[in-house]
């Protein structure tokens, strides 16, 4: 009796795995396949240029006002009249968004005047240091979106794991 009463048992749960082996999966086989993100998603920052090359920024720093968790650092400087980093009188000389603060709300992105900060699907952040969380111009201005995508993720992985 006990031994028909375990075989039933295995056959039962035989059965429950025959039964989830065909249905769709609800994992996904990540980084290979890429993170399905709802059409507004709103993820690590981006500072635009225009196609001639010149930065969108002019260091105006009503992104920085506008941001309520105070993530925002912008320094303007006067523009070199001989080479110009962006169009009109002043640019972005210093310019820093602590991602460990930022909420990701996008107000930044609706204050600014030029469409130069934008926030993007990306959402694979991962450090190890707080230092390297406060992104700078180096990692934000962008020419080709998806060469900076790519620079920015082999220099996380390139980094020793550290103290926080
Ligand atoms: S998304 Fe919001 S919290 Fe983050 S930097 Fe922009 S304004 Fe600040
Ligand atoms: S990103 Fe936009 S709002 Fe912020 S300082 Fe530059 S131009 Fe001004």
């Amino acid at each position: 009796m006990n031994v028909l009463r375990a075989a039933w048992g295995i056959v039962t749960g035989h059965m429950v795995t025959l039964k989830y082996l065909f249905k769709r999966k609800s994992t996904i086989d990540y980084p290979r396949v890429p993170y399905p993100h709802p059409e507004r998603f709103r993820g690590v920052h981006e500072l635009r240029k225009y196609d001639d090359g010149l930065e969108r920024c002019i260091g105006c720093e009503l992104c920085a006002v506008a941001c309520p968790a105070n993530a925002i650092t912008v320094i303007g400087a006067e523009n070199d009249p001989a080479a110009p980093t962006s169009p009109g009188q002043r640019y972005g000389y210093r310019y820093e968004i602590d991602m460990l603060r930022c909420i990701f709300c996008g107000w930044c992105e609706e204050a600014c005047p030029t469409d130069a900060i934008v926030l993007t699907p990306r959402f694979d952040i991962a450090d190890y240091t707080r230092e390297r969380l406060v992104y700078g111009k180096d990692r934000l201005v962008v020419t080709d979106p998806f060469k900076q995508h790519l620079a920015n993720t082999e220099s996380a992985a390139k980094t020793e794991p550290g103290v926080i």
